[in-house]
């Protein structure tokens, strides 16, 4: 704790001077471009690999980067994406999974998470990737799970009707980056088409 509290204090004398103008900008506009969706890993940052600043990007971490499919009821996850795209109007939705990601390799390798049942219940968002990904061999399969899942990721967020609307307006576009934590690089994972409205 004695490090974060540290770091304020860094933050307030270093680095805020430096942007007292832009912050004092974003006391009263809230213009996000982006709906950045990725996992909660503390490895993945999503203000530094894109190198964004303050007010660029509307944030939603969760583990495994998953978005459950639209339903009925409360729903933090999903009221994040319905405000971000219905209210704040971002115009790209990214789904950003990642290398080593511990909830993929958790699936991929078939750990045990009865000491962890929100995990595996949570993890459960992951099942139809997982089963796309059954005939790759053990060594790939992290690698193949993480990318499938963003795919089903994106594919969930299409089911959200804020997102459906504006996917039918033609005013946001998906896309699906796979961040590789030893390289620093992002792929652009292509495939991914959202059903189109009326063609
Ligand atoms: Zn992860």
């Amino acid at each position: 704790m004695h490090d974060l509290i540290e770091g304020v204090a860094r933050f307030r004398r270093d680095v805020y001077p430096a942007k007292a103008e832009l912050f004092a900008h974003l006391a009263t506009t809230h213009r996000p471009r982006t709906l950045f969706i990725g996992c909660s890993d503390a490895r993945v940052v999503p203000e530094l690999i894109t190198q964004s600043e303050p007010g660029e990007l509307f944030v939603v971490r969760t583990a495994g980067n998953l978005v459950p499919a639209h339903s009925p009821g409360p729903d933090g996850v999903a009221a994040s994406i319905e405000y971000a795209v219905a209210v704040l109007g971002v115009s790209d939705i990214v789904v950003c999974g990642h290398s080593a990601c511990g909830a993929m390799t958790a699936l991929a390798e078939r750990h045990d998470l009865s000491d962890a049942p929100a995990v595996a219940g949570w993890l459960r968002h992951a099942d139809a990737s997982l089963a796309r990904t059954a005939g790759e061999e053990d060594p790939r399969r992290v690698d193949a799970l993480v990318r499938e899942n963003v795919r089903a990721q994106l594919a969930n967020l299409a089911t959200h009707p804020s997102v459906a609307r504006a996917l039918a307006a033609g005013s946001v576009t998906l896309r699906g980056w796979v961040y590789d934590i030893p390289g620093g690089g992002v792929e652009e994972l292509d495939g991914f088409r959202p059903a189109s409205p009326a063609a």
